[in-house]
């Protein structure tokens, strides 16, 4: 879907949504409202602040009136040097001031040479953002939707602590729920506008997050699930207690590299095996090379990294014991991407959706509109090496062709019929792939399709049919609906 279409849709749903509450702190943010949401009334502040206790409320109010996100927030570390480090900045502050220097330099000099990381976007809506703007009709649709879904990937976002707001504030939940390899919906669960707990709206979010986070889904992330939901904990969203089958893809990825590009024969042979029951242990200690008194080679482990590695970076860029991969460095050695990190340190709980009404000016949005693909990014990327693993590691012979309307074809490799709905927004909350045993049937909803629209292509169901492959299905389902033409 068009990312207009789907604001089309978004903004259609909000215009429909009944749940809305009535706040003063919200009214000059609403001055902001366009004709559609003039009328909103956003909640009071003590329905707002009632299950808070005081360390919330002060949290809280760091972030009102809003905070705006930092369109560029590396740009005042990438001229950073030795040369022109303060003088007054010594030891550790010297070298932080100086590290984060350098991990900008890298971070662009990834963004200069490499294309950036990216995904087929034609199987992907728009991100589904969770707030106290949400329509409790629009979260049933989407239970409905991902209620065949027992794979996730999840992130989160937390605001950056400065100066004067010395505690990271949890600001989102990234959910990625993956229908299959090519098609997902992401939720982006915005944990500091949503409604009051005592709230029918607040129960309906609930109930949608008891549905992801459960004991029966798969739930990954890169890094440990339980401690990246961990600060989220407090907003009495999921239990965390449910979460059990997890995958951390970061320990994952790691170990399956270390498996598959063992140290060279030069540097392993730094590591003879000096254990020899005949030799004693005075022997033993006169033929440890001074030079290795540090080193953190594991013999029973050997295909761990280890500090004394001479690896060339290509097979081994980690050179310290128990080191795991970061998600731009795997993004980088598998997909010859670069995974854009300028943004990580960030105002996240600012209100990424336009319909919060938290921007003041187009930079603001524009700014926004770069966080929402960095949030989403962060899903992708670990859930595309996810994929890329199970495929190289399995062996598997059959690459599932990315399916689109351009491109689509029966499946031989499941020899299972496919099928296809193509309809309007009326199968907006339909599963995208549903496969039971028999057949496989694949839904594409675009809001505002027609039989025949002449100055949009795109939204004329004529013309995508005769542009696409699509005759070559057994059978095609037509949702055809009274109010089109
Ligand atoms: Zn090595």
């Amino acid at each position: 879907m068009l990312p207009s279409q789907s604001q089309t849709l978004s903004s259609t749903l909000l215009q429909s949504s009944s749940i809305f509450f009535n706040n003063s702190l919200y009214a000059s943010s609403n001055a902001m409202s366009d004709s559609h949401h003039s009328s909103m009334l956003s909640p009071s502040p003590s329905e707002y602040n009632s299950r808070m206790n005081m360390n919330d409320l002060r949290m809280r109010q760091s972030t009102f009136p809003h905070r705006q996100p930092i369109a560029n927030p590396h740009e005042r570390f990438l001229k950073r040097t030795m040369e022109n480090c303060p003088a007054n900045l010594t030891g550790r502050k010297r070298t932080n001031w100086l590290k984060a220097g350098r991990k900008a330099q890298n971070n662009q000099q990834l963004l200069s040479t490499l294309d950036p990381f990216h995904w087929p976007t034609y199987n992907y809506e728009s991100p589904i953002f969770i707030h106290r703007r949400t329509s409790e009709s629009h979260l049933y649709g989407i239970i409905h939707k991902i209620s065949n879904v027992h794979l996730y990937t999840i992130d989160t976002e937390a605001d950056r602590p400065t100066r004067r707001y010395p505690h990271s504030l949890p600001a989102l939940i990234q959910i990625q729920a993956i229908h299959d390899e090519n098609y997902s919906t992401v939720i982006i669960i915005e944990v500091q506008h949503l409604p009051p707990t005592s709230s029918s709206l607040f129960h309906s979010i609930q109930q949608l997050c008891q549905v992801i986070f459960s004991s029966s889904n798969k739930l990954m992330a890169w890094g440990d699930v339980k401690k990246e939901l961990g600060p989220f904990e407090d907003f009495n969203l999921f239990d965390l207690s449910q979460v059990t089958n997890t995958l951390d893809l970061q320990k994952y990825f790691t170990k399956l590299w270390n498996q598959t590009h063992p140290h060279t024969s030069d540097c392993l042979a730094r590591h003879q095996p000096v254990v020899d029951e005949c030799i004693s242990e005075d022997v033993l200690v006169c033929l440890v090379n001074s030079d290795d008194i540090n080193d953190e080679f594991n013999p029973n482990d050997p295909a761990e990294d280890y500090n004394t590695c001479i690896c060339p970076t290509e097979i081994r860029p980690y050179k310290a014991t128990n080191a795991v991969w970061s998600l731009q460095k795997a993004v980088e050695f598998i997909f010859h991407q670069a995974l854009d990190k300028t943004l990580t340190l960030n105002i996240w709980s600012c209100g990424l959706d336009f319909h919060l009404h938290t921007w003041q000016t187009h930079t603001d949005k524009r700014t926004r509109q770069s966080l929402i693909a960095y949030a989403m990014n962060d899903l992708f990327a670990p859930t595309n090496l996810y994929f890329h693993l199970n495929k190289t590691s399995s062996l598997s012979s059959n690459p599932t062709n990315p399916i689109n309307l351009n491109t689509i074809q029966i499946n031989t490799a499941l020899d299972l019929p496919l099928f296809l709905i193509l309809a309007d927004s009326h199968a907006k909350y339909f599963p995208p792939v549903i496969t039971i045993s028999s057949y496989k049937l694949i839904t594409k909803a675009i809001s505002g399709l027609q039989w025949v629209n002449q100055s949009n292509t795109q939204l004329c169901a004529t013309s995508i049919i005769i542009a696409s492959s699509v005759f070559s299905l057994i059978f095609m389902f037509w949702c055809f609906l009274s109010h089109w033409n």
